[in-house]
């Protein structure tokens, strides 16, 4: 909890940078209820119910929150170009590139998620989201305790008994799907395949 109290901190921070503010974009506890909703069941249906929600950039029309994109800790939910919606882990994430209208995340694996930022675009907004997110999502990767590095270095940093004693022990958390080689958190199903991701050894 305090962790993530020192997360929302920052990623405001990042927020407040920019110049004006962003527009459209809500922040862990003021994002409206309906929003989030609408979000879910247009393009974020993997949402887990326990995952915190750290952005959400509203980018529909009349404010709906029906697209846009989520930024969890772990995940970056959009919509492609053809509407369907996807989502990356942060770990994945190899280049955002800007090219208007819009912001193309491309990954390790599956497809880039297009995110269209043409109505921030009307506000003068869209450098100022993507120079936003870009920072963000670099935030939240140094965060995640996994390295990109296969996991196997962590098994004997926690075999150590001075770390053990003196330091945080970092256990694995994430590893790559076996079956399609996405991230996933280690013990939970996959979510693009649904296949139990394993810890490597
Ligand atoms: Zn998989």
């Amino acid at each position: 909890m305090a962790n993530n109290q020192k997360l929302m901190q920052d990623v405001q921070a990042i927020v407040n940078q920019q110049a004006g503010g962003l527009h459209r974009v809500h922040l862990f506890n003021s994002i409206p209820q309906k929003t989030l909703t609408n979000a879910r069941r247009k393009y974020a249906k993997a949402l887990e119910n326990n995952e915190t929600v750290i952005a959400l950039y509203d980018n529909s029309r009349f404010g709906s929150g029906k697209s846009g994109f989520i930024l969890t800790a772990d995940y970056l939910y959009g919509r492609d170009l053809a509407g369907n919606g996807i989502f990356i882990h942060i770990k994945d994430v190899t280049q955002i590139i800007f090219e208007e209208p819009g912001v193309t995340i491309r990954a390790r694996v599956h497809s880039p998620l297009r995110l269209d930022f043409a109505r921030a675009r009307e506000k003068g907004q869209d450098r100022g989201l993507f120079m936003a997110l870009g920072e963000i999502i670099e935030l939240l990767d140094s965060r995640i305790s996994y390295t990109k590095k296969a996991p196997t270095g962590y098994r004997k940093e926690i075999s150590s008994p001075k770390d053990q004693s003196t330091t945080p022990v970092s256990v694995p958390v994430y590893a790559r799907c076996r079956s399609c080689g996405a991230t996933g958190k280690i013990g939970t199903l996959c979510k693009f395949c649904r296949n139990v991701v394993e810890a490597r050894n």
